[in-house]
Formats: structure tokens, C-alpha cells, sequence
């Protein structure tokens, strides 16, 4: 299948790729030209803009940072929808506002084009690996137009309901993750400094009541998991200030729905602290580093 992709960083680069190994033509674009040339050396066709790269695409994704990018990428002047033929899916994986996909999904349809929200969890390593799960908002047929797609980039591809829905389910899951990186970055360095060794505390937690994602998978102690960001300065996983992006949009949406969020909005605070320090491009787990400061 011809597929445009557009948005090409720490995520949308390694989708890409597996839409490529999957067999299908994929054409790109991004702003930023290395990140365009790393994929065309993959096999991907480049474009000048999003508009060129969406003229002969039966399919498109969008990979990009917050809603202002999808608006722009979706109907600025040389947008998708001043290129793409009618009809053709267009599929959104970036975290948004379920506002934001909703009024998205009015303006594709006025243009003839059905839209998805479809956000992503796995971290660029479920990127990698093609194992992402794919929070859909959609009706049905859309789903299943859009389902063999997405299952060259991800291993659960979960319908949640109309459109926004996806990234209802998203906002609600980053909401829990941003608080439980806090909950197990105060646990590690607790038990470090009370003088267990990490290794074991981690062990102990993993095979215990305190086991989460935030500690068996992406532990934020360095030198736990190999493949963590921990344990690589930091460095090429999800960053802080998307993650206070995604903090915002839950906490935005709760306003509108009356509901309290007391974990979130402390967890707002700590990473908007850390952002303030410098430290907003560094992966999200280095929020434990606030624990650590010399005392
Ligand atoms: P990123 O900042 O690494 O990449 C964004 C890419 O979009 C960059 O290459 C940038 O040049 C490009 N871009 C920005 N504006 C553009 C425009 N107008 N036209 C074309 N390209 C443009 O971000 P990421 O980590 O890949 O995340 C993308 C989305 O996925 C975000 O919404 C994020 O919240 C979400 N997400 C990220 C992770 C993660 O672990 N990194 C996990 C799940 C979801």
C-alpha cells in the first residue's frame, strides 16, 4: 500500500521503518532534513511538504508532537487535506486532546477523508520492536480499514470507541504513568539511601505488590534494566516536556468533566519543577534525579 508518513522522531522514525519492512511504499516528511534522510536511506520516498507527500497516498499517519503540529500538518496551507484524494484514511498516532481529534476529524470529513485518532504506548522501544498497543478512536469500518496497517507498527491494535476515545484512553494511561514514575523514583532512592542495594530493592518490588511498568520495565534507577533510558543518561525516550504536555491535556479535560486530580496536578508540579531545571528534553524517568540532588 502507498503510505505517507509524516513525523519522523524518536516514534514515528522506528514506525516508519516497519511499515517499510512490512512491504509497503511509504513516502515522508518532516521538518528536520536528517531525520528525512535517515529514512530515505531506509527506502522511504521524501516530499517537499505534506501536502505532496499525501498526493498519491492510500493511507496516512501523522506522528507529531502536540495538537498545534497535527492541525498545522493536517490544513495548513501545503496540509495533507490540500493533497490527499478523497476518501484516503488519514490516522493521527500522536497524543492530542480528544477536543482537538475531534474537531480534526470534522475538518478531514468536510474534505472527504475519514480520520482516527490512534495514539501509541510502548515507548520508542515498542516503536522498535513493531509491539506498540494502538488506543482507536473510530467507527467500525474505519477500524478495520485501518487495522492491517497498524498491525505492521504494533501488536495490540484495541478500538475504544468513536472518535477522541483513543486519546481518552491515552491521556488517562500517561496520567497513571507520570504518577507511578514519581511513586517508584521515591521508593529506589528511599532504598539506596536507607542502603539497600537497587538491584535487590528492584528484585524485591518486581516480584512484589509495588510491580509496575514504571519498575519492571523502564525502572528509573540506572544500571536496573539494560534497555531503560536509566541506563543510558537519559538519553532518545519519552521526554519530560511531552510528558507535561500529556499531564496538561488530562488535566484540561478533567476541568471540563468537574473532576478532581489531586496526583496529577503534584505530578504536574514536580515535572514542570524539572523541566525548569533544564532538564525537559531528557527522558521522563530522570524525574528521580529530583531526589538525588546533593543534600
Ligand atoms: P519527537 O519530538 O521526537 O518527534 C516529533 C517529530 O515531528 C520531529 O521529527 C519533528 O521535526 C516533527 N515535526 C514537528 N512539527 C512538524 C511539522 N509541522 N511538519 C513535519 N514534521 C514536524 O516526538 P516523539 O517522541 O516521536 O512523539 C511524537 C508523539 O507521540 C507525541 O505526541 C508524544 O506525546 C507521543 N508519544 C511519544 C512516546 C515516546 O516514548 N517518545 C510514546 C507514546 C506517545
Amino acid at each position: 500500500m502507498r503510505i505517507t508518513f509524516i513525523g519522523l522522531g524518536n516514534m514515528g522514525a522506528p514506525m516508519a521503518r516497519n511499515l517499510i519492512k512490512a512491504g509497503h511504499a511509504v513516502t515522508v516528511f518532516d521538518l528536520n532534513p536528517q531525520a528525512v534522510s535517515a529514512l530515505v536511506e531506509a527506502g522511504a520516498r521524501a516530499a517537499g511538504s505534506p501536502a505532496e507527500a499525501a498526493r498519491e497516498a492510500e493511507f496516512v499517519v501523522t506522528m507529531l508532537p502536540a495538537a498545534a503540529h497535527v492541525e498545522a500538518v493536517l490544513t495548513g496551507l501545503q496540509g495533507v487535506l490540500n493533497g490527499v484524494p478523497k476518501g484516503v484514511p488519514i490516522v493521527d498516532s500522536s497524543t492530542i486532546d480528544p477536543a482537538s481529534a475531534r474537531r480534526l476529524a470534522e475538518k478531514a470529513a468536510a474534505h472527504g477523508n475519514p480520520f482516527a485518532d490512534a495514539p501509541v504506548s510502548g515507548g520508542t522501544g515498542g516503536a522498535a520492536a513493531g509491539t506498540l498497543t494502538f488506543m482507536v478512536g473510530a467507527d467500525e469500518a474505519l477500524f478495520k480499514q485501518a487495522q492491517p496497517v497498524l498491525q505492521a507498527m504494533g501488536q495490540n491494535i484495541v478500538h475504544c470507541g468513536g472518535t477522541g476515545t483513543g486519546q481518552v484512553a491515552k491521556i488517562c494511561n500517561n496520567l497513571l504513568l507520570a504518577i507511578s514514575m514519581i511513586g517508584v523514583s521515591e521508593a529506589m532512592s528511599l532504598g539506596a539511601s536507607l542502603g539497600i542495594d537497587p538491584k535487590v530493592l528492584a528484585g524485591i518490588i518486581n516480584t512484589s505488590s509495588g510491580r509496575c511498568w514504571s519498575a519492571d520495565t523502564y525502572n528509573p534507577y540506572p544500571g536496573i534494566i539494560e534497555t531503560a533510558p536509566a541506563s543510558r543518561g537519559y538519553t532518545g525516550g519519552f521526554g519530560v516536556d511531552l510528558m507535561l504536555k500529556d499531564l496538561g491535556l488530562a488535566i484540561d479535560a478533567a476541568k471540563g468533566a468537574h473532576q478532581p486530580l489531586m496526583l496529577g496536578a503534584v505530578a504536574q508540579q514536580l515535572y514542570q519543577m524539572w523541566s525548569q531545571q533544564g532538564q525537559g528534553k531528557l527522558d521522563f524517568s530522570s524525574i528521580i534525579q529530583l531526589y538525588q540532588q546533593p543534600h
